[in-house]
């Protein structure tokens, strides 16, 4: 069930549940080496990840935006839940005016196609720069593995069906009221975070800043093989995790279960529900 909505400056939040994502742990990744990441396996303890996959619905005076789209149906019956817990909020598809997308890649942009239509009819699309940019280039989809060019079939079917109505989003601008991008990238080239302002406590949105929060938060040297960077995405992770710590936000993001805590722990960091 969808939990109510919370107040984060302007805007109510509540967190849409899409479905859940299941992969080998051959995914898991460490950047000290095998080692490492044999360590990390240990850690985990389980023959498989599963990973929630989440979107967000904001509300204001202004009207409804959502930060990533789901899945839709292009991946199955295990996605795209996040469409029937719209519609039991009441909420129809035109309502949503304006879609701020933290990353192109599949279960957090594929809700917005409707086979060959715009499943949101009305919605503005705001989408990193960066990733539009890299997954429109003929040459990187050519050195990509096949496995690998979901961004690109992505970043062409949303130029084609909202066409005239896809926002590049770039740098630290505020690119709604009371909202900032904040640059998250590695996972991506252009994976944008959203820091929803609030003066007492602000809430970051971090796509997938993190897909296992427990255990990356405590190792963020540990990734996933879908960070197109691997190196970059350690960074940001750790300075993301560090900055959200320090400036004592709330934090969620597409794979987190809630809204959570920062906080430092030995070497590393830990989430709590918040
Ligand atoms: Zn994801």
């Amino acid at each position: 069930m969808t939990q109510p909505a919370r107040r984060f400056g302007r805007y109510d939040v509540t967190i849409l549940h899409d479905g859940v994502f299941e992969a080998p742990i051959e995914v898991l990744t460490h950047a000290a080496g095998e080692a490492a990441r044999q360590a990390a396996l240990m850690q985990w303890g389980q023959p498989t990840l599963r990973i929630p996959v989440k979107c967000f619905l904001l509300r204001d005076a202004d009207g409804l935006v959502l930060v990533d789209a789901g899945t839709g149906t292009s991946w199955g019956d295990a996605y795209g839940h996040a469409r029937a817990a719209l519609a039991a909020l009441g909420i129809a598809r035109d309502e949503i005016g304006r879609i701020l997308i933290t990353h192109l890649h599949g279960d957090h942009a594929l809700g917005l196609f409707d086979g060959d239509r715009p499943y949101f009819p009305k919605a503005r699309v705001l989408v990193p720069q960066a990733d539009l940019s890299f997954f429109s280039d003929e040459a990187k989809r050519a050195e990509t593995p096949d496995n690998r060019r979901g961004g690109f079939a992505i970043a062409a079917t949303l130029q084609r069906l909202y066409d005239g109505r896809v926002e590049a989003v770039s740098g630290l601008q505020e690119i709604l009221p009371g909202i900032d991008r904040v640059p998250l990238p590695g996972h991506t080239h252009g994976q944008s975070g959203y820091l929803v302002r609030d003066a007492a406590r602000s809430l970051l949105l971090w796509g997938d800043a993190l897909h296992l929060e427990t255990l990356q938060a405590s190792d963020p040297d540990i990734g996933l093989v879908y960070d197109l960077d691997g190196a970059t995405a350690v960074r940001s992770r750790r300075d993301i995790l560090n900055r959200a710590s320090r400036e004592g936000w709330l934090v969620s993001g597409g794979h987190i279960e809630g809204f959570r805590t920062v906080g430092r722990r030995g070497d590393g960091f830990m989430l709590s529900a918040a």
